[in-house]
């Protein structure tokens, strides 16, 4: 694997654990964990190894603000603003869904952060987006713009180095299972399994789009993240594994799958999930157990992608607290 520009800024490897009492509370595959929770920038999370290369895309470009968009408890944009304070820009977000009541969690951490924010909401969030983007330029801000969730073939890769990351750990699952919903997380990962030849079955449950689509979308990154790395080769989206069976709800709304997901990890192993993402994908992996999906000899290791201030939003707390 080619090595591309990159800054240093998680904590890596972030760490393995066995979590032993859910593993025998749910009877099923041998249930490990990865701590991208940990990735040690403003509480961590996947976008973290994104930003490690878009900034230093951004550096090379001569850029002096980062801007990027997302939902208003967004990690990826609370990632971002502290990306951008860490390596001296300026940063814009984009922030769709309306100012909320309550100044907490991801939006209390943007601020924090020094990033300026500018509302919108999800139907011309990519209009607004383009507009802002134009006004930065106008004023000779220099732009350079974080894709949505990171997920560009250059932010992507960073899950393909984190494969590698993995089999340095020398554990061997057989599942990896993990929240998918711009879907780089994916993308880099089933690139760097296919370049480094890892065996295990990256299963991406989604937050909030139908498996048919999403698959598509991950193969066309994936095919542009292995050239990328300097491997010509294309992915098919029939071997890309996503389960939208949990997403029907709504991107960010709490049902009884979540919030059992979200009170098991915690009780049995004093693990924290996210609201939106991990508690989704956990809600997913526990039913599948239940399902017998996996042989009870697997492995199946859970990327634990970050999210948890999402916790203390108050939108959240209101369901979480009566649990
Ligand atoms: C962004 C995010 C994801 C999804 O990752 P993608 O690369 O966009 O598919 C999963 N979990 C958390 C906590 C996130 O913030």
């Amino acid at each position: 694997m080619i090595n591309l520009p990159r800054v240093y800024i998680a904590h890596l490897p972030t760490p393995i654990e066995y979590l032993s009492r859910l593993t025998s509370y749910l009877g099923g595959p041998r249930i490990y964990v990865k701590r991208d929770d940990q990735t040690g920038l403003a509480f961590g999370g996947n976008k973290t190894r994104k930003l490690e290369f878009l900034v230093a895309e951004a550096r090379a470009s001569g850029a002096k603000t980062l801007i990027t968009t997302g939902a208003v408890q967004s990690n990826h944009c609370r990632q971002t603003a502290a990306a951008a304070a860490k390596f001296g820009f300026k940063c814009t977000l984009v922030l769709a869904g309306g100012q909320p009541e309550s100044i907490t969690s991801n939006y209390l951490l943007d601020l924090l952060l020094g990033a300026n924010v500018v509302w919108t909401d999800r139907s011309s969030r990519d209009d607004d987006l383009k507009l802002t983007f134009l006004e930065l330029e106008s004023k000779d801000e220099r732009p350079y713009l974080v894709p949505y969730g990171g997920s560009s073939p250059t932010g992507a890769a960073a899950y393909a180095y984190a494969i590698k990351e993995l089999m340095d750990q020398r554990i061997q699952p057989d599942w990896i299972v993990f929240p998918t919903s711009s879907g780089g997380t994916q993308a880099g990962l089933v690139a760097g399994a296919r370049l480094l030849g890892f065996k295990g079955r990256i299963l991406g449950i989604s937050v909030d789009e139908a498996a048919d689509q999403l698959k598509i979308k991950i193969a066309q990154l994936a095919s542009e993240v292995i050239s990328k790395l300097g491997i010509q080769d294309i992915f098919d989206e029939n071997e890309i594994l996503v389960n939208s069976d949990y997403c029907e709800p709504g991107y960010g709304v709490l049902t009884h799958v979540e919030t059992e997901a979200i009170k098991l990890f915690a009780r049995e192993e004093g693990l924290l999930l996210d609201p939106v993402y991990t508690g989704r994908a956990a809600g997913g992996l526990i039913d599948l157990i239940r399902k017998d999906y996996f042989s009870p000899s697997d492995t199946a290791l859970f990327w634990h992608t970050g999210g948890t201030p999402a916790l203390f939003a108050q939108k959240y707390g209101r369901t979480l607290g009566k649990i």
